[in-house]
């Protein structure tokens, strides 16, 4: 499928409200062929061969792009301008260089501009070696008047009269702005560099960018409204997540199969996603299919949480939405200057991004970050007081002096088999020296209150346990009282 039709199609995905956001591929795609005529018409002005310059060899050489900031795009054009060039500029002695820069003024706008440098054996006089051009530096190559006493650069480099068509409202397209004459003699060789600004190729940017800073007003404005209604949900939730609340548990259950589902794959500690929208929103799907099919917001007695169930919902759709809009602008950016460069043989796609890159994962990081810390996180989980040896609830919990905390159980066990150090951290005799003082009492309050169905378990296991061991000890020492009996 093409990428404009394929943008089509994912724009379909999004809301009504976020389609003026979605960058505009096939307007953009259109105003290529403007930029081509201007190139066309700014080379044939200069009296360079345009099929020439049309060449990839010419313009567009992988080979002479050098990345950073200085990125220019430059080929010697010898070859090719030779036979284009005739009249007062020896073909022999001719050679062309094209540079194509894209630069950034102080009000952040983006100008292009082509320098082409040609060499020549002068026939007329030179002319001053910086020519000033009008108030705002500019006029138009075609319009372009320099002081009488010297030839014009149309006659310098043998522009044919007719070439010269003075721009109407009805004219399609027009050369650039010519913007900077130099020439430098260099003994009887006369180098004559001519700076272009191409008109057509900085509306197609001025576009591009009134697109991508327009996305990113809305997205600021998106996410703080999304933090205002994450923030809203997170205080009814607390409410009706409350230990004393029958809904307590089954939220519990929700939340605890969200973080299984792994929605945008994202390491732990980092929330950067690494699954795209339609991956995120794959799984967001089997998610809620499997609370339901569990049956989860049938058993919710507040009339409260199904409506919050809802609003969560609603909430990780909508960054599904926020994600698939900036991989869709993202992907329209790289593809159009892409294009640009296909069909212009300017190199924009090692400058432009310097300017305006698009970054498809920290805001969704944010997001998901503010969904699990604020939304999520309200509901303590388990697996986030396992004591680290047993790996059942830390009950009863003693802190060693190196901060990990296990069941109080298996500090016992391990001090029984000598092991004196923490077994996390290896910390010197932490366990040797840990006791009754180490249990951490607010923790204990907490895990009664929110896993007191765990701690009775774990509870009745440890009984267990010592049962067994009262047994073995009874039994070891009848064993050791049995009467001899010689056979
Ligand atoms: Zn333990
Ligand atoms: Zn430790």
């Amino acid at each position: 499928m093409k990428f404009g039709k394929t943008i089509e199609t994912s724009a379909k995905e999004l809301p009504e409200d976020w389609q003026p956001y979605i960058i505009q591929y096939k307007l953009l795609k259109k105003n290529i062929k403007r930029i081509v005529n201007e190139l066309d018409d700014t080379f044939r002005l200069l009296n360079l061969d345009a099929s020439a310059i049309s060449d990839d060899a010419i313009l567009l050489d992988s080979e002479s792009v050098h990345s950073g900031a200085a990125s220019i795009m430059s080929q010697e054009t010898t070859d090719q301008a030779d036979s284009a060039l005739s009249g007062p500029v020896s073909a022999a002695d001719t050679a062309g260089k094209i540079e194509y820069l894209i630069e950034k003024d102080e009000d952040g706008v983006v100008h292009p501009v082509i320098t082409v440098k040609l060499r020549s054996h002068p026939v007329s006089p030179p002319i001053d070696p910086i020519v000033e051009l009008n108030d705002d530096g500019s006029a138009p190559l075609d319009e372009l008047s320099l002081p009488p006493t010297t030839p014009t650069l149309a006659q310098q480099i043998s522009l044919p009269e007719a070439a010269i068509v003075p721009p109407t409202s009805n004219t399609p397209h027009v050369a650039g702005n010519v913007v900077q004459i130099e020439t430098k003699q260099d003994g009887n060789v006369t180098e004559t560099q001519v700076t272009v600004r191409l008109q057509t190729d900085q509306a197609f940017f001025d576009q591009l960018i009134d697109y991508i800073e327009r996305t990113r007003a809305f997205e600021k404005d998106y996410t703080h409204q999304y933090n205002t209604n994450v923030q809203t949900l997170g205080v009814d939730l607390t409410a009706v997540t409350s230990p004393f609340k029958h809904d307590f548990e089954i939220w519990r259950e929700i939340f605890r199969l969200y973080m299984d589902a792994d929605i945008w794959s994202h390491t732990e500690g980092d929330f950067r996603p690494t699954n795209s929208a339609h991956e995120g929103q794959e799984r967001f799907t089997a998610f809620t299919r499997h609370i339901e099919k569990l049956g989860l917001p049938r058993k919710f007695r507040d009339k409260l949480s199904g409506k919050l169930l809802v609003s969560f919902y609603k909430l990780n759709t909508e960054l599904i939405y926020m994600k698939l809009l900036q991989e869709m602008n993202e992907a329209a950016t790289r593809k159009i200057i892409k294009k640009h460069d296909k069909r212009t043989h300017l190199v924009a796609k090692t400058q432009f991004p310097q300017f305006v890159a698009i970054d498809t994962t920290t805001l969704t990081k944010a997001l998901i970050f503010t969904i699990h810390n604020d939304l999520v996180g309200i509901v303590p989980q388990i697996d986030d007081y396992l004591c680290p040896m047993c790996l059942n609830v830390a009950w009863r919990p003693l802190r060693l002096e190196c901060n990990h905390v296990f069941c109080s159980r298996c500090v016992v066990k391990a001090s029984r088999r000598r092991m004196f150090n923490c077994p996390v951290c290896r910390a010197k005799g932490a366990i040797y020296r840990a006791g009754v003082d180490n249990v951490d009492q607010a923790l204990l309050n907490f895990l009664k209150l929110y896993f007191p169905k765990e701690i009775k378990e774990k509870q009745a296991d440890i009984q267990q346990e010592i049962s067994e061991e009262e047994v073995g000890i009874i039994t070891a020492a009848q064993s050791r009282h049995k009467p001899c009996i010689i056979m």
